[in-house]
């Protein structure tokens, strides 16, 4: 079964399904994540995608659905999240090709106005190596710098630059706010304010989960 967190960027996707890791028996699939192991490890992938990633543009269809299906055929047995995908109409219609094997449990839809988000991604850090996820005044690591779980440096994603969110947010607004509009026309949406702390938001979240696991 599939279980999609949708959003925009900086609404809590990626803190949140890696929560939901720790609590619930699944795996995750982030397509950002996957992007980004490709641009480290320098592959074909990697090298076409990192211009269009660093200026904060979507991925082709194509290419990210080269990237998923083999794993969504390899996990058709468990409880997987999705986390980035689908991110536009063409790509949520391409996922319904998969359904009869992996049903979509629900979509979590969550919500944060632009102030929030601006504020949330502007200050945001990321381990490169494990893609934990950090805020300079929200979520502290324990030694500056340094990611919690591996001790690695963190970075800064080049597409959180203010300029690079703004057009990330327009993409949202204009190219996967309407898959939002879609599941709710399938009555698959959940919808959970994320404008609130990352406590308050994960347990409307978690309860929604336990709801559905069942
Ligand atoms: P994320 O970590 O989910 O914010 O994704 C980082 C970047 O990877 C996005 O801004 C896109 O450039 C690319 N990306 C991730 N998922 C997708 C997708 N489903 N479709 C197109 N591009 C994607």
């Amino acid at each position: 079964m599939i279980f999609i967190l949708i959003g925009p960027p900086g609404a809590g996707k990626g803190t949140h399904s890696d929560a939901l890791l720790r609590d619930f028996p699944c795996t995750k699939i982030a397509t950002g994540d996957i992007l980004r192991r490709h641009i480290k490890e320098g592959s074909s992938v990697g090298r076409r995608c990192e211009e269009i990633i660093g200026q904060g543009r979507l991925v082709d269809d194509a290419t990210l659905w080269e990237l998923l299906e083999p794993e969504l055929t390899k996990l058709k047995d468990k409880a997987v999240i999705l986390d980035g995908y689908p991110r536009n109409l063409a790509q949520a219609t391409q996922l319904q090709e998969v359904v009869a094997s992996n049903p979509i449990r629900a979509v979590v839809y969550i919500e944060a106005d632009d102030n929030t988000l601006m504020e949330r991604l502007c200050g945001r850090m990321l381990c490169p190596n494990c893609q934990s996820i950090y805020h300079r005044k929200t979520r502290v690591p324990r030694q500056a710098g340094l990611c919690d779980n591996c001790q690695a440096p963190l970075v800064v994603r080049p597409d959180d630059e203010l300029e690079k969110v703004r057009t990330r947010l327009d993409i949202y607004a204009a190219e996967t706010h309407p898959v939002v509009n879609y599941y709710q026309g399938l009555g698959l949406l959940k919808a959970v304010d994320g404008s609130q702390g990352i406590a308050a938001v994960y347990e409307q979240i978690k309860v929604m989960f336990r709801t559905k696991m069942v």
